[in-house]
């Protein structure tokens, strides 16, 4: 019988993976890629191109090595535990190059439209009209992997600053910033506090006379580097940590935090204390952001309600003269527009499936992979949802009755509209581990925690108590990995490799100290009888 044909959009991480796991399944992966590149947003470019996302050229990733890689494939032991945006493509590149998945990619061809074709229902194929030099072709596949991700179009929300377009200096969002030369002894105000406007306010405030920050609702800032100096994912993102918190309300837990938050900097004294408590809100990690604020060279404002030609007047009244740029760090929306009506997307709010597969169609042949803000890496997540979507392309796994899947879409949405603030960024949010293991039982990969205890007791032990990294999902199952046990084993000397490069007397490395762990069983072993 013919392969089964997958057309995967875009080559950036996302659609990296979505090639390798198309040949895991026996499928044939047909990738377009609109660029004459992989790596998609962390392939650097010095002007920003339509249609693509956009990066600075200072960015080093928020998500540490161990816990971004894919699962079959470990990031070298000395590359640093947070990549500056060149080693990651360097990553991508060796991925590619190891499972030999150049070849599958179309590059300089883009996808214009992707339709049903009129025998769909019994079917599940599609047209898919693409373009490569002004040329367009039309093909037919069995199913799409959409791999274009979600920070591609700027969200500039001018309507709601009042004067903006009579402001006499430069205004322009983050995705167009590249470097902070341009901005030296200029006052820039940088609206907005994620992960952009953080990263931005620090750097313009190297070079300019003076930063603003201004942000509408204030946030909590946490630190790349976690206790005794490993990445903090590493830290907090344990199966541990994720069932202990289950013994605690989430107001205990927010309280447990931003005590934690406020005991390095007072969140209040610096200006950025929000209303929301900590879980409420996507992380802003920022390890500079504090000495910025403390050296005076950012200065945390309200909101701004009014600009005049040179000035920003904010909400609490102040008045801030001669201005000379504004970055609108704002954040993204997303679309497909080559999907015409098969899907809908309103204020970037989407229905999907696991935010995966359309819950509506005949025939579940179309993917969304990375369509995800996580509060972990996007990565492992991207690869995991294409070994689950592949698997089912193939026929190997069924998704459940459209009423089943539109209640726990529903559901899904009630519990994030409750625990975010209202913000279009809150839209597609998912906690690593839970995500992670709800699909991983969708495609039986979930590391069985029960059996390795009795079986490989130090497996079990990393698995419990070091960072879930995404080598647990390749113990067993489908696409099971020789090679998990000892990537998991050796995790830990690959977070130190890059750091320990002066020789020193040992010290004990242990994450979690001895006596801790064992009381950690303890209270495991009741919370196991509790969950499993
Ligand atoms: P992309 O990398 O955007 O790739 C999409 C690809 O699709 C591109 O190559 C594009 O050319 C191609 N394409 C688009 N449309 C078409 C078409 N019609 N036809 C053909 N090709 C098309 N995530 C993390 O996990 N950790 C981080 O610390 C982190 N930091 C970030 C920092 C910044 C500044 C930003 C903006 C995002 C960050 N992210 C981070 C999220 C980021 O989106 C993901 O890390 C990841 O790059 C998403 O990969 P992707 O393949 O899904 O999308
Ligand atoms: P973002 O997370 O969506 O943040 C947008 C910010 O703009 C929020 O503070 C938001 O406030 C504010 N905002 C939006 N609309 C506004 C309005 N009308 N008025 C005032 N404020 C408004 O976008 P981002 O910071 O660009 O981040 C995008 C993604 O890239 C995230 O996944 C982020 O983690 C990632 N990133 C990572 C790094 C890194 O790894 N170093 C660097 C940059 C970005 P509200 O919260 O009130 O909506």
């Amino acid at each position: 019988m013919a392969k089964k044909r997958v057309a995967i959009i875009g080559a950036g991480s996302s659609g990296l993976c979505g090639i390798k796991c198309c040949l895991d399944e026996g499928l044939e992966p047909v990738c377009f890629e609109s660029s004459n590149d992989i790596g998609g947003l962390w392939r650097f470019k010095e002007i920003p191109e339509e249609g693509r996302a956009s990066i600075y050229n200072s960015v080093i990733i928020n998500t540490s090595k161990e816990m971004m890689c894919f699962s079959n494939f470990p990031i070298p032991d000395d590359y640093p535990n947070y990549m500056h945006n060149s080693k990651i493509l360097d990553y991508f590149r060796l991925y590619a190059k190891h499972f030999d998945l150049l070849k599958y990619i179309h590059f300089k061809t883009a996808v214009r439209s992707v339709t049903r074709r009129p025998d769909f229902s019994s079917t599940g194929q599609w047209d898919v009209v693409t373009e490569t030099d002004g040329k367009q072709e039309s093909s037919v596949f069995d199913a799409i992997l959409v791999c274009t991700g979600h920070h591609t179009n700027a969200h500039m929300p001018l309507d709601s600053f009042p004067g903006i377009r009579k402001f006499k200096g430069g205004y322009f969002h983050s995705r167009d910033y590249k470097s902070p030369d341009e901005f030296t002894g200029k006052r820039v105000i940088v609206i907005g506090i994620g992960n952009s406007g953080g990263d931005l306010a620090v750097e313009i405030s190297r070079k300019a006379k003076q930063v603003f920050l201004s942000t509408r609702r204030g946030a909590w800032i946490i630190n790349r580097v976690g206790d005794d100096g490993y990445p903090a994912d590493v830290v907090l993102t344990s199966r541990y940590n994720n069932i202990r918190k289950q013994f605690f309300t989430d107001s205990m837990l927010n309280q447990w935090i931003e005590n934690r938050l406020n005991a390095r900097f007072n969140h209040s004294h610096y200006g950025l204390k929000p209303k929301h408590r900590f879980l409420s809100q996507h992380p802003t990690v920022n390890d500079d952001l504090p000495n910025c604020i403390i050296s005076g060279k950012v200065l945390v404002k309200p909101n701004v309600s009014e600009f005049t030609e040179t000035a920003a007047i904010f909400e609490d009244g102040s008045k801030e003269e001669d201005i000379d740029f504004v970055v609108f760090a704002t954040g993204y929306s997303f679309s497909f527009p080559f999907l015409g009506n098969c899907v809908r997307v309103i204020e970037n709010n989407i229905t999907l499936y696991k935010y995966v597969f359309p819950p509506h169609l005949e025939k579940p042949t179309l993917a969304f992979i990375g369509l995800v803000q996580p509060l972990g890496a996007i990565m492992p997540i991207s690869e995991l949802q294409a070994r689950w979507a592949t698997h089912v392309f193939k026929g190997d796994a069924t998704l459940p009755p459209i009423s089943d899947m539109t209640a726990d879409i529903t559901m899904k949405q009630v519990l994030m509209e409750k625990r975010y603030v209202k913000s279009q960024r809150h839209t597609i949010q998912v906690d690593y581990i839970d995500y992670m293991d709800e699909l991983a039982s969708s495609l039986g990969v979930k590391p069985n925690v029960w059996s390795l205890l009795l079986t490989d007791p130090k497996l079990a032990w990393e698995v419990i108590f070091g960072p879930c990294t995404p080598y647990q999902y390749r113990l067993q199952g489908p696409g099971k990995w020789n090679g998990a046990r000892k990537a998991i084993l050796t995790q830990h000397d690959r977070v130190l490799k890059p750091l320990r490069t002066r020789p020193t007397d040992d010290s004990k490395n242990a994450l979690v100290p001895l006596w801790l762990k064992m009381v950690g069983l303890l209270v495991l072993f009741a919370a196991l009888f509790a969950h499993f």
